[in-house]
């Protein structure tokens, strides 16, 4: 193994130099004004990455399932309804946490590779005339099949319903990725980690709670300490936590807000999705599908790609690493080995999707697979350097 080789697993992802250096700090006194120098401008950051001005950020030391278990128990009591999909492993960890939180949830099933079914979700809310549900889960990009879901959908779906239920997203692979509007879709409580987009080693759990998600916090009954935001909020006011703030990881997110808002979100977005789209481009040259069912459910963050009948796509992974000292990500649930993930999110360029397009054709020559050496590569670069030419024109 050798850490020169970029990763291409969905997160964690690749941490620029700069992110690295930035959460390398010496130690400062956490409850000093100098602590409150990097955590205000790192939250303000984020809200605007998170395209809110009237939501709340938060931010733990812990991962996305930390955002997770912040979200519900700070809004919601045991037995109160909420209405999921299961279209994917990460839809289904977080019904199975509200589940073991004693919540009542109402699960749409769906095949994997399917999105969040925003017209089934219109028919049940519009059938709830009690308003029994409180909330509606969507995970955005569902990481283990390379799907996005259509969030101004679901959004439209409880407006049509006329439904008061709060709308929580798990935006953990797609935030920073492409297009998230919190503000604009009215998410409630918007969920993320800083080992994704935001380029950072895993540590954080970062979190947006909008003004009637914050209403909600205060008749919730789900016991909660080291998540409760008001004792977070009350630590903000102090330039404080309420116990010891990852500091390094902190100043990183704000450092990576940054570089986010200086490369400009909607040229993160247009990077992520041409470097997928010459991904998608290889993946057809291979003769492969993708596990995404249909080209508007393809997720800018991750593909997840179907091997052949009978072959074990968990092969692929191993002999990758093994082999080539690079990491893809393996399938989960429902589909493992049937498809290998290759993520594309983060810190990435056209030259090192190029190389990890290459890597997968050796692997798949070195197993038998049908793929000729060079076919994805090609139809990869005929992308790169066509939108790369687009680019110029337009500049
Ligand atoms: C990675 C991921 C998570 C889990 O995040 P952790 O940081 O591993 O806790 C949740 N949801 C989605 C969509 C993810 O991609």
């Amino acid at each position: 193994m050798t850490s020169q080789n970029p990763v291409f697993i969905p997160g964690p992802t690749n941490i620029p130099e700069v992110l690295r250096k930035a959460v390398d700090m010496p130690t400062i006194d956490h409850r000093s004004p100098v602590f409150g120098r990097i955590l205000h401008p790192a939250l303000e950051g984020v809200k605007k990455v998170l395209k809110t001005t009237q939501g709340q950020v938060f931010v733990f030391p812990s991962t996305g399932t930390g955002g997770w278990e912040t979200a519900i128990t700070n809004t919601l009591s045991p037995g109160d309804k909420v209405l999921a999909t299961r279209n994917g492993m990460f839809s289904h960890r977080w019904i199975d946490m509200c589940q073991r939180h004693g919540l009542d949830v109402q699960v749409v099933t769906q095949e994997w590779g399917e999105g969040v079914p925003a017209d089934r979700f219109e028919e049940i809310l519009t059938a709830d005339k009690g308003h029994q549900i409180k909330v509606v889960l969507a995970t955005h990009n569902e990481t283990a099949t390379g799907v996005r879901s259509d969030i101004a959908a679901v959004r439209r779906a409880l407006d049509a319903a006329g439904h008061p239920a709060l709308l929580f997203v798990d935006g953990v692979s797609s935030i920073a990725c492409y297009d998230f509007r919190m503000d604009e879709w009215g998410v409630d409580i918007a969920v993320t980690g800083s080992q994704k987009g935001f380029m950072l080693p895993p540590g954080l759990a970062i979190v947006g709670f909008s003004p009637k998600a914050m209403a909600a916090v205060e008749t919730a009954k789900l016991p909660r300490t080291f998540f409760d935001i008001r004792d977070m909020a009350k630590g903000y006011a102090n330039n404080g936590y309420p116990y010891t703030p990852p500091v390094g990881l902190l100043n990183g997110l704000n450092v990576a807000c940054g570089m986010l808002l200086d490369e400009g979100l909607e040229n993160v977005f247009a990077r992520h999705h041409r470097i997928a789209e010459g991904v998608r481009r290889a993946v057809g040259a291979w003769g492969l599908q993708l596990c995404a069912k249909r080209p508007e459910l393809y997720s800018d963050s991750v593909s997840a790609i179907r091997v052949p009948e009978g072959f074990d796509a968990n092969k692929i992974v191993s002999h990758a690493l093994n082999a080539y000292g690079v990491a893809f990500g393996t399938g989960l649930g429902d589909v493992a080995g049937k498809v290998f993930r290759i993520g594309h999110l983060g810190s990435l360029t056209d030259v090192m999707a190029l190389s990890g397009i290459a890597t997968a054709e050796m692997v798949m020559a070195d197993l038998g697979l049908p793929v000729k050496l060079g076919s994805g590569v090609a139809a990869a670069q005929d992308h790169y350097r066509q939108s790369a030419t687009a680019m110029k024109a337009a500049a």
